[in-house]
């Protein structure tokens, strides 16, 4: 019987890594939602509605109805990327400065209203595995089995700036554990659905734990 597996957690804990692996051993849909904030960031960065020095929530909000957002399965990769309207931004929304705006984008509620509506309908089926801030809190409370990952700030900013200097991309650590910090900072003091643990979240630091460990951890989870 296929069920809902909630993967919540900070910034750069690798959830993505290992939902995705779970999803391909189980034959479930995995659904990335920060790369649906990440689409919307780069909308709204498309559109100078945000920059460095100023962010128009109002032009965001009403512009809103613009952004079909949808995921399209790449047999090569192994997963599906994003796209924007049709055209694939995989590449585009994993930069550093869709980053440095994202946690912004992610605080306005009529964003959060309706990517939740989208992802409780790409899930409704169940054998879905979501990954995000709030899967297990506001978009499936209700999911059978909830993992909550949490890792360093150091550990997951050297995982990101390995990450982002293999891609070519001209950043420096300190730019990346600042990025990091910043962004749990927000997600976690947002008046809209903060970043929590769910009381029903099991949490799993894998500061130590390679992706093998917390594959069959959370596989084990699914099996009990
Ligand atoms: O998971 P990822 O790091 O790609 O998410 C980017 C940002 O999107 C997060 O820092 C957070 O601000 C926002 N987000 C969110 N709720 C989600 C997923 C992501 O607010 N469910």
């Amino acid at each position: 019987q296929k069920i809902t597996i909630a993967i919540d957690g900070f910034s750069s804990t690798g959830k993505s890594t290992v939902a995705k692996q779970i999803a391909k051993q189980l034959g479930y849909i995995y659904v990335d939602t920060g790369a649906m904030y990440r689409a919307v960031t780069y909308f709204a960065m498309q559109n100078k509605y945000i920059d460095k020095s100023h962010f128009d929530i109002e032009a965001l909000v009403t512009s809103l109805h613009n952004i079909r957002i949808s995921f399209k399965f790449n047999e090569n990769l192994g997963f599906a990327e994003v796209y924007l309207n049709g055209i694939n931004i995989e590449k585009e929304v994993r930069t550093l400065e869709v980053s440095s705006f994202v946690s912004q984008v992610a605080t306005v509620p009529e964003v959060r209203y309706q990517l939740v509506k989208q992802q409780q309908k790409m899930g409704k089926d169940k054998g879905v595995v979501m990954d995000g801030r709030d899967i297990g809190t506001v978009v499936f409370p209700e999911a059978e089995l909830k993992i909550f990952m949490t890792a360093s700030a150091e550990t997951r900013a050297t995982r990101r700036f390995k990450e982002l200097s293999e891609r070519g991309d001209n950043v420096s650590y300190d730019e990346v554990l600042h990025n990091v910090k910043e962004r749990d900072y927000i997600d976690s003091h947002r008046a809209d659905s903060p970043l929590v643990k769910a009381s029903d979240a099991i949490e799993i630091d894998n500061s130590n734990l390679s992706l093998q460990e917390q594959f069959d951890k959370i596989l084990q989870l699914v099996n009990t």
